[in-house]
């Protein structure tokens, strides 16, 4: 496939281009998985790899229609290979989420505070550890016995390497001290660097190939269908982590730690319990600079929520749990030339310049582009044409850059200067306050935007209207047929003369037009996407959709915010992953008049449905209608609505005729009121748990 539309945000995809590349990538990880777990020899390193699938992650959520690889999006590693007998894990092998920066660091605490609702007076305790680079097992004891070994396989199934793993010291057959009746213990089996370096010598002196590093050769020593050979080579474990246990006391992550290190298990000794997110990045940054000094490889830290009552509401989300994070020591970087820079305009007017780099091979993949960000990033970094520049392609597989080689720089070089009209239309472009974007100000009159617009609004997840490619957009738009999106649908009125145009038979014609009004009909989270308003993915849609039900309210919803209507405001920014930032950009695009008209005269053209909320599980509230009022004691507000919706339920914000319960928490105001008058079911916090009893989403 094209590498190059991996190059754009997923929002610059039509939904064929996102279709593609994600199939492209599904291929290429799992390709990258069997050689990483199947035959213990990887052709690209961590950060590439990891980079795939964070993009794939990043286009399935941004698509949520578009069918994706089960495979690539539940199994961690790989199926168990011929040889060894199978193990079903009692508790499913997750592997983590990554962070790449401080910035997502961040983002990962806000998001356990959220889904735990705590104040900024409660501290998250996060126990820090350095992540081990090598493989995952887990290993089995009951009633202090040793019973079996596993690897991680699919995370689902692994191989019985049980003999293999009781070659390794590190790793007791009996525990004593207050085990648990049943315990699996989670960790990593690693080579030191000292190990590696011996075992590569030796395999030199014998004429065998060498290891490409200390995980494939823990790997290859401990997949050994004949264990005296494991037991030749040097390994050694580090426990983390935990499957089934049972009976379970412990409240906190580090006091299991302390109990597996009492009965023999060796755990990191750099592990530290944090009680702030700056504390935990302070340990990353103590780790990352000790990481040359330590025995064994690692290749970031783990982060883990310390309190297990925690751990367990959060619960995990697809293959990883949402109670940890890996946070990833930075990626390869790799020097070339910059050719040229290139000015984009987006849909939203943003100019945005794009490196065209002397094509360098970084992690595995050639790489000409290179985006630059906006104007700020150019001048900090003073990135001039004909630089040469260091690139690194970190957690994004859009690759950056980290610096210029000043020492490699022209005397004759000159400092970038940014446009200050639009490349496309010429007018002025603008930046406001405290934002990093330049715009071009002519909105819907520059034609770059309003073609990018008129493409988004036509394109296969909005209105999906064939026939309407951007050629036929540019073309209308040039003679002035389509200026705003409703313009397409009295099209129609130009018909004589599109029949005089080249290219247009009746039947074509017919075609169009016939598409034309086939759209009219349109699902209301279609519309709300076709919009094409910043940050309203198809997703952040939907949730608006769920909301707001139709058209009507969803305006005048949107109208009272920009009027400074607090209450509408709040229940916009408390709808669950919408929050402040999106908020504010739905109430510019309705600050402004034109958006409203555009809406507005969309909403006369076009029969929106109302949204109806799909069935997701069958239960004694599914299909109901939920009103959560006052503080919840039990769980927070995003909790208590994620478990409800998963149950089936609608979780509307304010009370109807239509709503069946309303939940009461502490401190409620006049909803109970309202509902009792329209006779709606009321039930204290405790009366909800109860009902949901025995109710598994
Ligand atoms: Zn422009």
């Amino acid at each position: 496939m094209n590498k190059e539309i991996r190059h754009k945000m997923p929002s610059e995809l039509l939904e064929e281009e996102a279709k593609e590349e994600l199939t492209a990538l599904a291929e290429e990880i799992k390709s990258h998985d069997i050689e990483y777990y199947e035959d213990n020899n990887p052709t690209v390193d961590d950060v590439y790899y990891d980079g795939l699938r964070r993009r794939f992650e990043t286009l399935a959520g941004y698509f949520p229609r578009l069918p994706i690889s089960i495979e690539v999006t539940q199994k961690v590693g790989s199926p168990p290979a011929a040889g060894f007998d199978k193990i079903t894990h009692s508790e499913r092998m997750l592997s983590l989420a990554n962070a790449f920066d401080r910035k997502e660091v961040y983002e990962f605490s806000e998001r356990v505070r959220r889904f735990l609702r705590l104040g900024p007076e409660i501290t998250l305790e996060l126990v820090a550890e350095p992540k081990i680079d090598g493989l995952s097992a887990s290993i089995r004891y009951e009633k202090g016995q040793l019973v079996y070994g596993a690897t991680r396989g699919d995370g689902t199934t692994g191989e019985d390497i049980t003999k293999n793993l009781l070659t390794i010291d590190d790793i007791p057959k009996t525990l004593t001290k207050q085990a648990p009746n049943v315990l699996e213990v989670r960790g990593e089996v690693y080579m030191t660097k000292n190990a590696f370096e011996e075992l590569n010598a030796s395999q030199d002196a014998s004429g065998k190939s060498k290891f490409s590093n200390p995980r494939n050769a823990a790997a290859g020593s401990l997949r050994q269908l004949d264990p005296s050979m494991t037991a030749a080579r040097s390994l050694n474990f580090f426990a983390y982590s935990w499957g089934e246990v049972s009976p379970t006391k412990m409240e906190t992550h580090f006091d299991f730690l302390n109990l597996l290190k009492k009965n023999g298990f060796v755990v990191n000794g750099l592990t530290e319990i944090c009680s702030t997110v700056d504390q935990a990045l302070l340990c990353h940054e103590k780790i990352l600079n000790l990481r040359e000094q330590l025995p064994y490889e690692i290749d970031g830290m783990v982060y883990k929520v310390n309190r297990l009552d925690w751990q367990n509401r959060m619960g995990s989300i697809s293959r990883s749990p949402r109670w940890a994070i890996a946070h990833k020591f930075p990626a390869e970087q790799i020097e070339t030339r910059l050719i040229q820079i290139d000015i984009q305009v987006g849909r939203t007017g943003v100019l945005t310049p794009v490196g065209r780099l002397k094509p360098v091979k970084v992690g595995g993949v050639i790489v000409s582009n290179v985006s630059l960000h906006n104007e700020d990033e150019i001048q900090r970094k003073d990135i001039r044409v004909g630089d040469r520049v260091v690139i690194q392609r970190a957690g994004d597989v859009i690759p950056q850059v980290v610096r210029v080689n000043q020492n490699a720089r022209s005397r004759y070089s000159e400092k970038f200067v940014f446009p200050t009209k639009c490349p496309s239309c010429g007018n002025d472009t603008q930046r406001n306050e405290g934002e990093a974007a330049r715009k071009c100000v002519a909105g819907l009159v520059c034609d770059a935007q309003a073609i990018e617009r008129l493409r988004h609004f036509v394109s296969k997840n909005a209105m999906d209207i064939d026939g309407l490619g951007e050629k036929q957009i540019r073309s209308f738009w040039n003679k002035g047929w389509i200026q705003n999106p409703a313009d397409i649908f009295r099209l129609a009125r130009y018909r004589d003369e599109l029949a005089k145009l080249s290219g247009w038979g009746w039947k074509s014609i017919e075609n169009l037009f016939e598409a034309i009004e086939n759209s009219r009909g349109i699902r209301f989270d279609r519309f709300i996407y076709s919009l094409g308003i910043p940050q309203v993915g198809q997703q952040t849609a939907k949730l608006l959709a769920e909301n707001y039900i139709d058209i009507e309210h969803w305006q005048i919803a949107m109208v009272r915010c920009t009027q400074g209507d607090g209450a509408a405001w709040n229940l916009l920014i408390n709808i669950d992953q919408i929050g402040e930032s999106v908020g504010q950009d739905l109430l510019n695009f309705f600050n402004q008049q034109r958006n409203v008209d555009i809406v507005t005269d969309l909403a006369f053209e076009l029969n929106i449905e109302v949204y109806e909320i799909r069935k997701t599980a069958q239960s004694k509230i599914t299909g109901k209608t939920v009103v959560f009022t006052g503080t919840l004691v039990a769980m927070g507000r995003a909790e208590a609505k994620a478990l409800a919706e998963k149950l089936g339920a609608r979780v509307s914000s304010s009370i109807s005729q239509k709503t069946d319960y309303l939940v009461v928490g502490e401190a409620a105001g006049s909803k109970a009121k309202k509902a009792e008058q329209l006779g709606v079911s009321i039930l204290s916090e405790q009366e909800w748990m109860a009902m949901l009893d025995g109710e598994t989403p």
